[in-house]
């Protein structure tokens, strides 16, 4: 089974192998300003299982807990496409809403949500996290395994 996706103008692409990674969306101010709208959709999955094609430019920001998180992003239409930790390098975090399939992925959890916008009506069934779990490199390893 396979997965793909790629950026706005179609130079950069992606392909992963597997089943698809369960989605997390995120509310915080970081990935409200890099989504450029209200909230993140991101999916951690195993580096060994994403090929990437195309120019990716990237972009490297500190965290709050102190490492550096590179982000990646098509130089032409400047969509970015996923993030790479400094603390996990055999994961990446594919930022969902460039699936070819986006459509039909649902957020398996949400992150932040008490900076998330107050229009935005979450289901109740969906576990939630005010901020986010302490120790989020292992939390998002453990999520979904990845899809492995
Ligand atoms: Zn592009
Ligand atoms: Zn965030």
């Amino acid at each position: 089974m396979a997965w793909r996706g790629g950026c706005q103008c179609g130079r950069a692409r992606y392909e992963g192998m597997g089943a698809l990674p369960p989605v997390y969306a995120c509310h915080c101010t970081e990935c409200r300003r890099q989504s450029a709208s209200a909230f993140a959709l991101s999916m951690p999955a195993l580096r060994a299982n994403v090929r990437f094609s195309g120019e990716l430019s990237a972009y490297s920001r500190p965290t709050d807990s102190g490492t550096r998180t590179d982000c990646f992003f098509c130089p032409h239409c400047g969509t970015r496409i996923y993030h790479q930790s400094e603390r996990s390098p055999d994961r990446v975090t594919i930022k969902a809403g460039t699936l070819d399939e986006a459509g039909t992925v649902t957020a398996a959890a949400h992150l932040w949500v008490s900076r998330k916008q107050p229009w935005i009506a979450l289901d109740p069934a969906v576990p939630a996290f005010d901020t986010q779990p302490s120790d989020l490199s292992s939390w998002r390893n453990e999520f979904g395994g990845c899809g492995t």
